[in-house]
């Protein structure tokens, strides 16, 4: 069985992530999405919130299975038999740090591959960051997160306001 991990803050889940999902999830038998409880980003959701929201876009992907995690990668990736850690790669702004990453990782543990796949050109450019930025100042942002996430971020953000 062939088993991936697709890590991420995912806050809030995107177009872009979800496009990775449903690539990386064709190649293996099951892909499991860490959803990080790391909460140095100061993330607009808590780790709860996340997971339900990543668990409500992915519910019609059968072989996927959302969880948290607060370990090293490797650790996660292991603990649940993974043989690779997925990753998105955007530009050449990501290429870096996704490859110290992976050249760390690598040394950690070589009996696990990390492996970059593209989203779909017109879902590239998009970033969780910029989209809380937009909303924060009043954009759409449906072009860039599904219609519930997009209801979700207005909430969060009249929460901020309140
Ligand atoms: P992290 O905090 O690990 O960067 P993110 O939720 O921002 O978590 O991203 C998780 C993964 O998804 C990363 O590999 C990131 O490069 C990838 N990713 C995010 N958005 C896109 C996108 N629009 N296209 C391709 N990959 C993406």
């Amino acid at each position: 069985m062939r088993i991936g991990v697709y890590p991420g803050t995912f806050d809030p889940i995107t177009l872009g992530h979800l496009d990775i999902i449903r690539r990386g999830s064709a190649l293996a038998d099951k892909l499991v999405i860490g959803v990080t409880t790391n909460s140095a980003k100061s993330p607009m959701f808590d780790v709860e919130k996340r997971l339900e929201m990543v668990r409500r876009e992915t519910a019609d992907i059968d072989n996927v299975e959302v969880v948290s995690f607060n370990s090293l990668l490797m650790d996660f990736a292991v603990a649940h038999n993974a043989s690779f850690v997925l990753r998105g790669l955007r530009a050449v702004a990501d290429f870096e740090y996704e490859y110290q990453m992976a050249g760390m990782n690598q040394q950690l543990n070589d009996d696990v591959e990390t492996v970059f796949l593209m989203a779909d050109v017109s879902l590239q450019p998009i970033a969780s960051r910029l989209v809380k930025e937009i909303a924060r100042y009043g954009g759409p942002i449906d072009k860039f997160v599904p219609a519930e996430v997009a209801r979700d971020v207005a909430a969060a953000l009249a929460g901020e306001q309140s």
